[in-house]
């Protein structure tokens, strides 16, 4: 720091010299100023330069003020009666009790402890609570001044605020009840090894990983198909209280580039008037539809089928298929098998009928949805069915549990996809399978809209571009 000031200075001096040289006599003045701020965080060089009358023939004015200085004392006195507060924020976990969470912030007050033991408010909305995000302001011996948790229990738009409070040398704590405030967060990742080791790094919530890999779940089979260098880019609400974020909200738009193509989406809510009225419903001509993730062309993500029957979470994420499915028997094998621990729900992955729920050899415990257009979906090895048969089932519906029943070697679900029963590739009947546009009346709004997401998305996407490989 010290060098560039130097620099700074010398600089303004040399460029002070020169400006004389050339301009002797009209030269009026020079100034340079460095400005040291807070013990020389920054420096800041100015010279100014006028030309004017020769400098020899203004007139002098010496300006004399005595400086006294204070005594000592005084000045050693006010900095010992100087009290300053620190505050701390941290998050509560399960296994806090007063000891341990006063410890944890830096606290070292008994009085502090002994009222926190006892307090039924803060037994109830602290202890044994994960995740409440919390502040401290303490004084200077470490004492608590203030106490305060803040947690979102419900989808109502509001925030839970439990304060405890040192007023007169005791303590009181109160509940309060307060509104979120929605912001707008964008965040962009590369993915290494996971999505959600990329959400992570990003600091995007679970929440919000989660919806990106529903939103895509027509394209894309987050299990099997993530690529290392593959990127996310999203931009979506976050719900604070106090500035701090207390719940993700919803996805407003994504780009998600898979194997170098690259898949965008953006949340928009059709008017009433302009799309299909539900039936029985009076809605007003002013309110919404049930909003959905269209492209930015327009066209509907929701498609026929799913990518994947399994839904995307941070437990299956991680686990690897350890073992080789006993193939030998069976001709051939033309399935998907999806590696994940037993009783991982499995879901199916388009609207139909059951056509069998039971067991079969080989494929153990073995369900069979039949759609329309003669295609028919399998889901073996299943630990549980939760379906029977003639049951109708729609997409996503859960019809069972991971297992390895039959002829499976470790816990894994078995996956096929028949048209007219012939095997096919699922991704690609997921991405063939038809999607629905947005009206024309409602195109006008949904492109501005979409101009402003594609640009929110290229900002989402440089926040990756600092992220280390
Ligand atoms: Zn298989």
């Amino acid at each position: 720091m010290k060098n560039r000031l130097f620099t700074a200075l010398k600089a303004c001096l040399t460029f002070a010299r020169q400006i004389g040289q050339r301009y002797a006599k009209a030269m009026m003045g020079v100034v340079a100023a460095v400005l040291l701020l807070s013990g020389g965080a920054y420096a800041v060089a100015s010279v100014v330069v006028s030309l004017g009358p020769d400098v020899a023939h203004l007139p002098i004015h010496e300006v004399v003020e005595t400086v006294t200085p204070l005594p000592l004392e005084p000045q050693a006195a006010a900095l010992d009666s100087h009290h300053f507060s620190l505050y701390r924020s941290d998050v509560s976990r399960s296994t806090d009790t007063a000891d341990s969470l006063l410890k944890r912030l830096g606290i070292d007050d008994p009085a502090a402890a002994a009222f926190l033991r006892t307090d039924s408010k803060t037994q109830q909305g602290l202890f044994g609570r994960i995740g409440r995000s919390l502040k401290v302001e303490v004084n200077d011996a470490n004492h608590l001044l203030v106490l305060s948790a803040r947690w979102s229990p419900d989808d109502d738009g509001n925030f839970k605020r439990l304060v405890i409070e040192k007023k007169e040398n005791t303590f009181n704590s109160r509940l309060e009840t307060a509104p979120l405030a929605a912001s707008t967060r964008l965040a962009g990742g590369a993915i290494q090894s996971s999505l959600f080791a990329a959400t992570d790094e990003a600091q995007v919530p679970d929440a919000v990983a989660i919806q990106i890999a529903e939103i895509f779940s027509g394209d894309i089979d987050f299990y099997r198909d993530l690529r290392r260098g593959d990127r996310f880019s999203v931009v979506y609400e976050t719900l604070e209280g106090d500035g701090e974020p207390l719940r993700a909200g919803r996805v407003l738009s994504a780009e998600f580039v898979n194997g170098g193509k690259s898949y965008q989406a953006m949340w928009f809510q059709q008017p009433a008037a302009s799309a299909p009225q539900p039936q029985g419903e009076g809605l007003a001509t002013h309110s919404l539809t049930k909003g959905g993730y269209y492209t930015l062309e327009g066209q509907s993500l929701r498609r026929a089928y799913l990518a994947s029957p399994l839904a995307f979470s941070r437990v299956t994420s991680g686990f690897k298929m350890r073992f080789h499915p006993i193939q030998k028997k069976w001709a051939a094998h033309l399935g998907v098998d999806y590696a994940a621990p037993i009783g991982t729900p499995v879901r199916s992955v388009g609207d139909g009928v059951v056509e069998f729920a039971g067991v079969q050899n080989g494929f153990g415990n073995v369900i069979f949805i039949k759609h329309r257009n003669s295609h028919t979906t399998v889901y073996a090895h299943l630990s549980r069915i939760a379906v029977k048969r003639g049951q109708k089932v729609s997409q996503g519906q859960n019809i069972g549990a991971t297992g390895a029943t039959g002829w499976a070697t470790g816990p894994h679900l078995h996956y096929e996809f028949r048209v007219n029963g012939v095997h096919q590739n699922p991704l690609t009947i997921a991405r063939k399978s038809e999607s629905i546009p947005v009206s024309p009346s409602a195109k006008p709004a949904f492109m501005r809209l979409a101009s402003e997401a594609q640009l929110q998305l290229a900002a989402a996407a440089m926040l990756q571009s600092g992220s280390g490989q």
